[in-house]
Parts: structure tokens; C-alpha cells; sequence
């Protein structure tokens, strides 16, 4: 008889919570399979997100043939795809899959399971990618929380699943190549497309680079995680996104060390991915739809112009533009810059929080639509957060604050290099004999501020108030 254990977002072989059933429930007389399913319909091809992912999955097919797990691949409608699979192993009877409980994912494995029923085809569905499932942190009458402090409060105190090693198997596996010759073909034109090309991939680099973390630098995390500058943050979050990284193992390598307030800190901001999670799952219009009610009608506006500037780094201020460069060449940013360049696009051009969301969804490497919306109505003030809409970041004193020396804008914004300390943050306001003398002439090598940002505060304040 035939397993299928069905891998998606969680390309790893240690602590796979659906891998790691299928192998020890597997019997004597049973068979499993490793199953990608690629459905051309999700791909974004020539984007970082779409090549990040493709790249870490090229490096798992790798890895999980030398440990003796081939892994197949079948191209086109997952349901398409899944009767082909009934009709080439009619003796099927179970599926392994880590679930998807929110989005696309969700309507996708909720249309499968009908499809598994009908076939009589056992679905075996594991909470595998969050610390805290959509439905664990509820309040007391068992309703879900709103707002992330007493969530958190609630989530700190709940046990921790520990992670779980992959020992030795002996699983009979399936390794025909020619039954899944087409998918396998599918499968190599998508690589032979990678434009981007990512070298920090897979399960080994993540760990190495958790530990690396862990021990040198997550105890001063508090005082570093919001300069940008400087490796401050555990940068894991492509692996978590791919799941080449077990959010459980992060845990249990952080919480193992001796406490201190960056580990604390750390520690909480694993719980804001298991809370945007389940705001996600709970109101899967959030993607589309302000979670506020009161600000569905807000007239953001659509401007391309306003919004090209924006995502190509010319608006003029330097630290938004830096942030903007970080993005485009690297398919990450800091979190400091996230909640600037959105603050800005939303409150600073009044420019729909949509469209940032989608240029982020193509352009980072980690995109988690959970936490990527979460952030984006958090900019916009229309999401969970309980601070009002008057929460508006100034992007050039931010910029004093947090990249205090420009040391951040001087490396991705090279043209500015030789401006000095004084006039950094604010390069429009260097004085003309000063601009010579460094080779910068602002409006031509430099955008001037495409806004001002005391007169866009004071009309960002009337939007919301209407
Ligand atoms: P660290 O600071 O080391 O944090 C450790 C882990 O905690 C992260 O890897 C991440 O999994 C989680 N985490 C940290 N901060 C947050 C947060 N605010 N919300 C949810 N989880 C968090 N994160 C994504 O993973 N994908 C996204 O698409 C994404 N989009 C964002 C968009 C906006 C507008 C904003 C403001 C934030 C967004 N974040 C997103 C959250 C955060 O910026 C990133 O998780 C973080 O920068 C990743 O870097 P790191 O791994 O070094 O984080």
C-alpha cells in the first residue's frame, strides 16, 4: 500500500511534524512517497519571493535524495494532479500534510480534503509551521483575541511543543523516476528560470545560522534589533518561511539559554508570528479589506507615479530610499525600515497600503502573507493595533535615530557616500558650495523630498479624521 507524505512550506527533514508521523505510523506493508505538487497557478516567476523559494526547494530535493527520501514532482491542478496520483498507485490510502489554515493554502487543502474523502483516501493534517496553532491562545469564554498584549500574555504561559529529531528509518520509499518523468521536467524548467540566485539556503545554514545567533548575539538583541546597520536581528526569517527551519527548534535553542532581555524580547516576537497567524486565519478578507470597520472607505489613493517613486528608493529621503534599495537587492529588509517605508507610503502619500503589501508580497524572501498584512494595516493604523491612526513616523528624525551616522544610507545609497554627518538625513538642505564640493547636485543626483513631510502630517490627520 501506498503513504504519501505531501510537502509544501516546510522543507526540512528535522522536526516535520507530518513527516515525522508518516515515518513512524508507516507499516510493514506500506510504501511511502514524497510528493511536491507545483502548481503553476501560485508561481510568481522572476521574483525574489518565487526564487528564494525555488531555490531552498532545489537544495531540499538534493539533500532528501542522499538521505534516501526521493522526492517526486507532479505539474498542474492540485486535483488534477492527485487523481493522475489515485490512477498510477490505485492501492493509495493515506495522506500525510503539514496544513495551511489561512489564505489560498487553506481554500486549496480545504478542496483537496473533499477530493481525499471522495477517494477514500485517509488525510492526515499536522499543525506543524506556528509555536501556537490558529486555535490555541483563545480567552477564557473561548473566543479569539483582538489586540496582541493580553494574546501574548495568554501565549507566554502555554507549554511548547518541543522539536523532535529525525532518527534512523528504514521507511520503504518510492523511487520510480519514470512515473513522475513530466512533473520532474516541470520541475527543472522552473530552476533553469531562478533569476536571483540565493546561496544561504536550506536546513544546515538555517541552523547554523540560529545557533550563530543564539550564542552571540540574541543577548543583546533588546538594544540592537532596531538599527539597521548592524546584524542585529536573528535575519531567520526566509528559513521559517520556507520552513527549512522549525519554529519549534528556534524556541527551544533561544529558551535554553540564560535569560536575559534579549531573549525575552526575542522570544516575543515569535509570538506576533503566531498572532498575526491567527488574526489572518480568522479574517481571511484582511488581505483586501481594512480590519477596522470605520476605515473601509478611506480614499487612498492610487497614484503609480507616487507609488513608483516609492518602490524604486527616489523619494528623497534618504533613509526610505536606502530601506527601498535593501529591499530590491537583497529581498529583505529590516523591521525598523518595514514600518518606515510603509508608514511613509501610507501616511506620508496617502497611497494605498495594497499596493505595498503587494510589491512586498513579490519582493521579499520571507513573505508571510500573515505577518505581511499584519504589518501593512499597522502602518495604515487600520489593523489590530490599539494606538490611533496620529502614530506617523517622521522618516528623517527616525533616520537620526536610528542611523544616527548614515552609515546604513552611505552603503545603499553609495551616491550620497561623501555627504557629511550633518547633512545625511536631510541632503536637500546642504548648501550649494557644500554640494559642489562632495558631487552631489540635489534634483539631479539626488531626488529633492517628494513631499514635505510636516504638510503631509497634517493631511494624513485630516484623511483619517473624515
Ligand atoms: P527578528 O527580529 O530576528 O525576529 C525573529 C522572528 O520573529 C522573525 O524571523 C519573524 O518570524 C518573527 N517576527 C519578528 N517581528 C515580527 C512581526 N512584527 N510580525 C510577525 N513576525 C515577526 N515578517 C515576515 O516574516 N514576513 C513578512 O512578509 C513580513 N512583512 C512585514 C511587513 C511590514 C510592513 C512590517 C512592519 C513587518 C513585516 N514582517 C514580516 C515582520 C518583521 O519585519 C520580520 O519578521 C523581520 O524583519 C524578519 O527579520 P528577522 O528574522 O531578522 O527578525
Amino acid at each position: 500500500k501506498t503513504v504519501v507524505m505531501w510537502f509544501r512550506k516546510d522543507l526540512r527533514l528535522e522536526d516535520n511534524t507530518a513527516l515525522l508521523r508518516a515515518l513512524t505510523e508507516l507499516k510493514d506493508d506500506e510504501q511511502l512517497l514524497c510528493l511536491f505538487q507545483l502548481n503553476p497557478k501560485q508561481f510568481k516567476t522572476g521574483t525574489k519571493n518565487h526564487d528564494y523559494f525555488f531555490s531552498a526547494l532545489a537544495h531540499f530535493e538534493q539533500v532528501v535524495k542522499a538521505q534516501g527520501l526521493p522526492l517526486h514532482f507532479m505539474a498542474g491542478e492540485p486535483l488534477a494532479s492527485f487523481q493522475a496520483l489515485k490512477k498510477a498507485y490505485p492501492d493509495w490510502r493515506k495522506v500525510y500534510l503539514n496544513g495551511d489554515a489561512r489564505g489560498q493554502g487553506q481554500v486549496r487543502d480545504e478542496a483537496m480534503a473533499s477530493y481525499f474523502r471522495s477517494a477514500g483516501i485517509e488525510f492526515v493534517v499536522t499543525q506543524d509551521s506556528h509555536l501556537h496553532g490558529e486555535n490555541s491562545v483563545l480567552k477564557k469564554d473561548g473566543s479569539y483575541y483582538k489586540v496582541f498584549t493580553p494574546y501574548y500574555l495568554q501565549w507566554r504561559q502555554l507549554p511548547k511543543r518541543p522539536a523532535v529529531k529525525l532518527v534512523e528509518f528504514s521507511a520503504k520509499v518510492v523511487a520510480e523516476p519514470d512515473k513522475f518523468r513530466a512533473g520532474q521536467t516541470a520541475f527543472q524548467a522552473v530552476i533553469a528560470e531562478i533569476v536571483h540566485q540565493f546561496e544561504h539556503v536550506g536546513e544546515q545554514q538555517a541552523e547554523a545560522r540560529l545557533n550563530e545567533f543564539v550564542m552571540e548575539e540574541m543577548s543583546r538583541y533588546d538594544k540592537r534589533r532596531d538599527i539597521p546597520a548592524i546584524k542585529g536581528t536573528s535575519r531567520l526569517s526566509s528559513y521559517l518561511r520556507t520552513g527549512e527551519l522549525s519554529i519549534r527548534k528556534v524556541w527551544q535553542v533561544a529558551a535554553a539559554m540564560p535569560e536575559s532581555d534579549g531573549q525575552q524580547t526575542f522570544l516575543k516576537e515569535l509570538a506576533w508570528r503566531d498572532f498575526y497567524h491567527m488574526i489572518y486565519s480568522q479574517n481571511p478578507q484582511q488581505k483586501t479589506e481594512e480590519l477596522k470597520e470605520h476605515y473601509r472607505q478611506l480614499p487612498w489613493r492610487q497614484d503609480p507615479q507616487l507609488f513608483q517613486r516609492w518602490a524604486e528608493g527616489q523619494t528623497g529621503f534618504p533613509i526610505i530610499d536606502a530601506a527601498m534599495q535593501q529591499l530590491n537587492q537583497t529581498g529583505w529588509m529590516h523591521n525598523r525600515l518595514r514600518m518606515l517605508v510603509a508608514s511613509f507610503l501610507t501616511k506620508d502619500l496617502l497611497v494605498d497600503w495594497r499596493l505595498g503589501e503587494a510589491y512586498f508580497a513579490e519582493q521579499l524572501i520571507d513573505y508571510d502573507p500573515a505577518s505581511n498584512i499584519g504589518g501593512w494595516q499597522w502602518a495604515a493604523s487600520t489593523g489590530t493595533d490599539a494606538v490611533p491612526y496620529f502614530r506617523i513616523f517622521n522618516p528623517t528624525s527616525q533616520s537620526e535615530k536610528f542611523d544616527p551616522e548614515g552609515q546604513f544610507i552611505r552603503r545603499y545609497l553609495p551616491v550620497l557616500k561623501e555627504v557629511p554627518r550633518a547633512w545625511i538625513h536631510a541632503p536637500h538642505l546642504m548648501p550649494q558650495e557644500v554640494q559642489e564640493k562632495v558631487g552631489v547636485v540635489i534634483g539631479k543626483d539626488y531626488p529633492v523630498p517628494m513631499v514635505d513631510h510636516q504638510e503631509a502630517r497634517k493631511l494624513v490627520l485630516a484623511f483619517f479624521k473624515q
